[in-house]
């Protein structure tokens, strides 16, 4: 039934319309749907409800200081930044690679790559590795994903769990579009598709207990209409643009729960697989370091009822921690041998105004040569903890430099403070090379790591659609 309306033109011609009512309503000013308030004391009885959806809002691309309550200076999120206020946000957020399969793969599995080994444009999921979606579908959810980016494609082992997992239908870019160089970037469609199929979704399962997980591309891509047009016209500011239209998305939807009544039992999830660079460390876009413009997300809960002041986590936590802090807040089933955490209890501490106690170093992880089938592997490692970061090249004979860096005094990274030794070669402080050596014997996951893929010569285009070389 769904998959019949998802394809049928004349369900989006009539969503369309609607919808384009609703984003000329927001077009102005944004009023956004009131939940019931609720204290921090009610986070607990959480796990006593059995009537709470989840939505999940993946945000392709999303760099956490390009977000107002993030603390960027422009207005970019206004409804994301109200879903921050009466919520949970997460201040300190590590991703755990810069490229979308990878990246993806940790955050699902909530295991660090070295220990899931999805590296690669050609490793896949395999169905041994468990995820969320099926956590929740045994749990009786009736689970659903729409995306618009290929590296979560069934064929890479995303769809484990999902009663529903589809592309939205594209339609074709409407004129008031603007992307910011059209040519390269020649995926079809819009953000205004699955914004339009969510609603459909909502419409057509709302009525049961449903997980929903909506990954965003307009963001990656730059594109925007022309009421989203209000940061300039700068590669940056293009960026910021298609950030306004993305979160004027959200408020679409976050309406439609209003109005189907969902809201005061929905909780709603918002996160990214990477940042994105501008020139910070001489490259744009991401997929080739882990420099924090690349390597540091939002995270934000909002939950049923509105928290008359947001709680705010300030520790450094990591995208494997959203999917353990998800399950626990809901009392389902947690995913096995984890690393990341369930967060609830730095949420409680937070809200109480006491410390938590949670020192765990936060990894990142990159084979640069991931597009590449016929090339070395050469990976990279980063380690955050506390305001020390560092990164490690481990490929044997081509090991580059390392690198150091206090985020005290230089949080965006700018001064390497490797020490040279007596032969030239950089070296890092003996705590934090063990650190990484302990990193890197860690046992591999016990559902066996990636699985190869074919891809055919489709496949492949639609993944160079996304602007990636990939021979
Ligand atoms: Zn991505």
């Amino acid at each position: 039934m769904l998959r019949r309306l998802l394809d049928s033109p004349w369900t989006y011609f009539v969503l369309a319309g609607a919808l384009f009512v609703v984003l000329l309503l927001t077009q102005f000013e944004v009023r956004l749907p009131p939940r019931p308030s609720g204290t921090p004391d009610e986070i607990q009885a959480l796990k006593q409800r059995d009537d709470v959806n989840v939505v999940w809002i993946l945000i392709d691309t999303l760099r956490a200081d390009r977000l107002h309550s993030y603390g960027y200076e422009r207005q970019t999120s206004p409804v994301l930044d109200y879903l921050a206020r009466t919520g949970v946000r997460f201040d300190r957020v590590v991703s755990q690679s810069s490229w979308t399969k990878a990246s993806m793969a940790s955050l699902l599995t909530a295991t660090w790559p070295q220990r899931n080994g999805i590296l690669r444009w050609s490793h896949s999921l395999p169905a041994e590795a468990k995820l969320p979606a099926e956590i929740l579908q045994e749990a009786g959810f009736y689970t659903a994903g729409i995306w618009r980016n290929g590296w979560v494609a069934p064929n890479f082992g995303f769809a484990q769990g999902f009663n529903t997992y589809v592309r939205p239908q594209p339609n074709a870019t409407p004129e008031r579009f603007q992307k910011r160089t059209p040519s390269a970037s020649p995926l079809i469609g819009t953000d205004e598709d699955l914004t339009m199929a969510a609603g459909e979704f909502l419409r057509a399962y709302g009525h049961k207990r449903f997980f929903l997980y909506l990954h965003y591309m307009d963001v990656h891509q730059y594109a925007y209409d022309e009421a989203s047009a209000k940061f300039g016209t700068s590669y940056s500011d293009v960026y910021d643009n298609s950030i306004h239209w993305v979160d004027r998305n959200i408020g679409a939807l976050l309406r439609q729960l209003q109005d189907q009544d969902l809201a005061r039992k929905t909780v709603i999830v918002v996160s990214s697989d990477h940042g994105e660079g501008f020139r910070e460390h001489g490259l744009e876009g991401h997929a080739k370091t882990l420099y924090r413009e690349v390597s540091e997300v939002p995270f934000i809960l909002a939950l049923p009822f509105e928290l008359e002041k947001g709680i705010v986590v300030p520790e450094i936590v990591a995208n494997v921690d959203v999917w353990p802090t998800v399950l626990d807040l809901l009392g389902l089933p947690a995913l096995e041998n984890t690393d990341g955490r369930s967060l609830v209890p730095l949420i409680e501490a937070a809200a109480n105004g006491s410390q938590a106690d949670f020192d765990r170093p936060a990894f990142a992880q990159i084979d640069r040569s991931w597009g590449r089938p016929s090339a070395d592997p050469d990976p990279l490692i980063m380690i955050t903890r506390g305001d020390i970061r560092a990164f490690q090249p481990t490929m044997e004979g081509k090991q580059g430099e390392v690198e150091y860096y206090d985020h005290s005094t230089d949080p965006w990274e700018a001064k390497n403070l490797a020490v040279a030794g007596p032969d030239g070669r950089k070296s890092l402080p003996p705590e934090v090379d063990q650190a990484i050596r302990d990193y890197l014997a860690m046992p591999a996951v016990a559902w066996g790591g990636p699985q190869e893929v074919e891809l055919n010569e489709m496949e492949l285009n639609q993944l160079r659609a996304l602007g990636y070389v990939i021979q």
